[in-house]
C-alpha cells in the first residue's frame, strides 16, 4: 500500500514533535513531513504528494488562514485535505474563516491524543479513498480516448430498451450518424428492417439465457442505405449491454471474390483437362497412324529413294510424338497429374541403352562421348525408368546439341548409402556454347531458350528442361546447373534410390516381321479412324490373325452377339456408343463365355484416370497409342494364354 503523506506546519519544533508522536502507528502507512514557516511548507507541498496537511493558524509571517489560500489556489496542491490546528477559542467565526478558506475540520490545542489520533485515521481514510477516485478517474480517461479511437463501434445499451446510451464517434464512419444523433435511439434500428425482429431476438437470447458474451453476425443498414456486414460482440452485465460492432465488409467482399475466382480457377482447370484429355485423342490418334504405317511401309519392297524418305517420316513422326508428349507431360504436371511409378530396374542396362541411343549423335557430330558410371552403383534399383530415361535423354539430347567440339560426358555416382537406400549423383558435362548468367534460371520455365536465335538454329520448344526439372523435382530431388558461355555447361542432379532385391528383366522383341504366328484366332476390331483401321488390319493378317472390323460401340455389340470372337480390340472414343460403355454392356448383359471375352482397349489416352475408367468398365488391358506391334503382339499374346488357362480348368 503506497503511504499517505502528511505535512505538520507548526512555526514551534515542539509542537511538531508532540504532534509527530500523536500521530505515530504501528503500520508504516503514513509518511510525515514536517515544515516550521509557510514558505517552507509551500516547497514541501510543491515537491511531495501531500495529501493531509496539519496546519498551526497562529504563525508570525504568514498566518495559518492565508497559507490554506495559498495552497488552494495552486493546482497541484488543491486536493490537500487541509485540518488547521489552533489553540484559538472555538467560536464560530473562526471557524467559519477557516472552512472558508478550504480547510475541512479542525483540531484543537491542548490536543486531546484519542480524539486527534482517530480523526487523522479517518481522514487518512478519505485521502485514500480520493487517491484511488483519482486513479479510477485517470483510468477512465485513458479508456475514453481507447473508446473514441477505435475503429470498431463500441456502444452502451439498456438491457430492457435496447436504447443507445453511450456510443464513440466510430459510429459516424461506419454507420453515417452522428454519436449525438443516436442518444436514446433504438439499436435495433440499425438492422435492416425486415431483419430487426431477428437482431432483437438475438440481443433477448442473450440476457434470456443469461450469456455473459456473444459473437454473431449480422447484416446493418447505413443512414445512406448501404447494407454492410458487421461482427456484433455482445456483453451483458447490470442491466446494461456493450455492444462491439465490426465492421467486416471488406473480409465479406474479399471472401465471396477469392470464392468466385476459385470457382473459375476450377472451371478453367476443368476446360484444360478436358481439353487435353481431348487434344490428346485427337493428336496421338493420327500419329499412331502415321508411325504404323510407316513400320508397314518399311516391311514392302522399297527402293533406295524411298527407304530414305522412309526414314526421314520416321524421324518426322517420332519427333512430332515427342512434342506432343512434351507439352502434355508439361501439362498433366500443371494439373498435379503426375506421379512416378518406381519398380525394380537394372540401372545399368538403363543407363548405357541411353548412352547407346544417343552414341551416333554424338558420332555425327564429331564430338566425344564418355560415359562413367562409379563402382559403388548399384545394378538393381527401384527405379521409374520411363522418367530416368526422360531425363537423361533430355539432358543428354541437349549437351549434344549445344556442343560444336570437345566432349559429353555422363557420369554417375553413388555420393552416400543408408542402409539399403543410396543417394546417386547424375552430372552431364559439356563443352559446347554455354548459357549465359541472367537467363540460367529462365531456361527452366515452360517455353524459355537462353536466347532468341535458339529455335532458328538449334531448333527444340523450350519444353524439355522444364519438364526435366520437375521430374526431378517430382523424385524428391534438385536440379543444379552451372555453365560458362563458350566454356560449356553442366547439369547434375542427386536422388536417393532403394538398392531393389528382385530385378524384372524384360525380353525386348523388336520388328513386326519376327514376332510369332497366331493360330486360329479371331479378333473383332473396334476402331472408328479409318488410317488406324488399315493399319491394325495388316499388323493382324500379318500375323495369321482373322479379323473383322467395326467403328462404334453398338456394331461390336451386334457382332458379337451372332459371331465368336476370341479378343476384342476396342478404341475407347467412337461414335454412337464409346467403348467403356460397350465393355460395359458385354460384361452385363452377355451370356458366357461371351461375357468374359477378353478385351483390350486402344486408347489414345494418356491420363491415368482414362485408363482407370477402361479398367473399372471392364476391360481386360490398355494399351496407349501410339504403340508399337511388339507390344501389342505381346498384350494379345498374354490375354488369350490367360483365358486359355481358365477354360482349361472349367
Ligand atoms: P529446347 O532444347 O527444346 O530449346 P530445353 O528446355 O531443353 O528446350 O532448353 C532450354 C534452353 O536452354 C535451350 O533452348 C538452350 O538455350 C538452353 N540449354 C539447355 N541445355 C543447354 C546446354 N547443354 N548448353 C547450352 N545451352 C543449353
Amino acid at each position: 500500500m503506497t503511504p499517505v503523506n502528511i505535512l505538520i506546519v507548526d512555526d514551534k519544533q515542539e509542537n511538531i514533535v508532540a504532534l509527530e508522536a500523536l500521530l505515530e502507528r504501528e503500520r508504516d502507512d503514513i509518511r510525515i513531513f514536517s515544515a516550521t514557516s509557510p514558505n517552507q511548507a509551500l516547497k514541501l507541498a510543491w515537491e511531495n504528494n501531500i495529501s493531509i496537511a496539519l496546519i498551526d493558524v497562529q504563525m508570525p509571517e504568514t498566518n495559518g488562514f492565508e497559507l490554506v489560500e495559498m495552497l488552494k489556489s495552486n493546482s497541484r496542491t488543491k486536493d490537500i485535505l487541509i485540518i488547521l490546528v489552533t489553540a484559538i477559542s472555538k467560536e464560530t467565526k473562526y471557524a467559519v474563516k477557516g472552512f472558508g478558506s478550504g480547510a475541512i475540520d479542525y483540531l484543537y490545542k491542548p490536543l486531546d491524543p484519542y480524539a486527534t489520533s482517530a480523526k487523522i485515521d479517518s481522514f487518512i481514510q478519505l485521502a485514500r479513498y480520493q487517491a484511488d477516485i483519482k486513479q479510477k478517474n485517470k483510468d477512465l480517461q485513458n479508456y475514453e480516448t481507447v473508446v473514441n479511437n477505435s475503429a470498431d463501434i463500441i456502444c452502451v445499451v439498456d438491457a430492457l430498451t435496447f436504447r443507445i446510451q453511450t456510443i464513440n464517434p466510430a459510429v459516424e464512419k461506419i454507420m453515417g450518424y452522428r454519436p449525438e444523433e443516436l442518444m436514446d435511439e433504438s439499436i435495433i434500428d440499425f438492422a435492416i428492417e425486415d431483419q430487426r425482429p431477428v437482431f432483437r431476438r438475438k440481443l433477448v437470447d442473450i440476457i434470456t439465457n443469461n450469456l455473459s458474451s456473444s459473437v454473431f453476425e449480422f447484416q446493418f443498414a447505413t443512414f445512406s442505405k448501404n447494407i454492410i456486414w458487421a461482427e456484433c460482440r455482445v456483453a451483458w452485465q447490470n442491466r446494461k449491454l456493450f455492444i462491439n460492432i465490426s465492421d467486416i465488409s471488406p473480409q465479406r467482399n474479399y471472401q465471396s471474390k477469392l470464392l468466385k475466382s476459385k470457382k473459375n480457377a476450377d472451371y478453367g482447370k476443368k476446360v484444360k483437362e478436358t481439353f487435353l484429355a481431348n487434344m490428346s485423342h485427337e493428336l496421338r490418334t493420327p500419329v499412331n497412324g502415321i508411325i504404323g504405317l510407316t513400320a508397314l511401309l518399311r516391311n514392302t519392297p522399297l527402293n533406295e529413294q524411298q527407304t530414305s524418305m522412309i526414314d526421314l517420316l520416321e524421324v518426322s513422326s517420332q519427333s512430332l510424338l515427342g512434342v506432343i508428349n512434351d507439352v502434355l507431360d508439361i501439362s498433366k504436371m500443371d494439373a498435379g497429374k503426375f506421379s512416378i511409378v518406381r519398380s525394380p530396374n537394372n540401372l545399368h542396362d538403363l543407363i548405357r541403352s541411353v548412352y547407346g541411343l544417343l552414341k551416333f549423335k554424338a558420332d555425327e557430330n564429331n564430338i566425344e562421348f564418355v560415359l562413367e558410371i562409379g563402382p559403388d552403383v548399384p545394378v538393381h534399383l527401384m527405379v521409374d525408368s520411363l522418367r530416368l530415361n526422360q531425363v537423361l535423354m533430355n539432358l543428354l539430347s541437349n549437351a549434344i546439341k549445344f556442343t560444336e567440339r570437345g566432349y559429353v560426358k555422363l557420369e554417375v555416382l553413388a555420393v552416400q548409402k543408408y542402409g539399403n537406400q543410396v543417394k546417386l549423383k547424375f552430372t552431364v558435362e559439356d563443352t559446347g556454347i554455354g548459357i549465359p548468367a541472367n537467363r540460367l534460371s529462365s531456361v527452366f520455365d515452360s517455353f524459355e531458350q537462353a536466347d532468341e536465335n535458339t529455335t532458328s538454329k538449334y531448333g527444340g520448344t523450350g519444353l524439355g528442361l522444364a519438364i526435366v526439372k520437375r521430374l526431378i523435382e517430382l523424385k524428391g530431388g534438385e536440379l543444379d546447373v552451372t555453365s560458362q558461355v563458350g566454356k560449356g555447361s553442366t547439369f547434375s542432379f542427386v536422388n536417393w534410390y532403394t538398392v531393389a532385391t528382385k530385378n524384372k528383366e524384360k525380353a525386348v522383341t523388336k520388328g513386326g516381321k519376327t514376332l510369332e504366328q497366331f493360330e486360329n484366332i479371331s479378333i473383332l476390331v473396334a476402331e472408328d479412324n479409318f488410317v488406324n483401321q488399315f493399319m491394325l488390319s495388316r499388323i493382324l493378317k500379318e500375323w495369321g490373325i482373322a479379323i473383322e472390323v467395326v467403328d462404334t460401340g453398338l456394331k461390336v455389340l451386334d457382332k458379337l452377339r451372332n459371331n465368336h470372337y476370341d479378343l476384342i480390340l476396342m478404341d475407347t472414343h467412337m461414335p454412337e456408343m464409346n467403348g467403356y460403355e460397350a465393355a460395359k454392356s458385354i460384361r452385363g448383359a452377355f451370356e458366357e463365355p461371351k461375357k468374359s471375352i477378353p478385351i483390350i482397349s486402344l486408347s489414345a489416352a494418356s491420363f491415368d484416370y482414362e485408363r482407370e475408367e477402361a479398367i473399372l468398365a471392364g476391360m481386360n488391358d490398355v494399351l496407349s497409342k501410339p504403340y508399337q506391334p511388339h507390344e501389342l503382339h505381346a498384350k494379345i499374346r498374354k490375354l488369350l494364354t490367360a483365358d486359355e488357362l481358365i477354360r482349361d480348368q472349367v
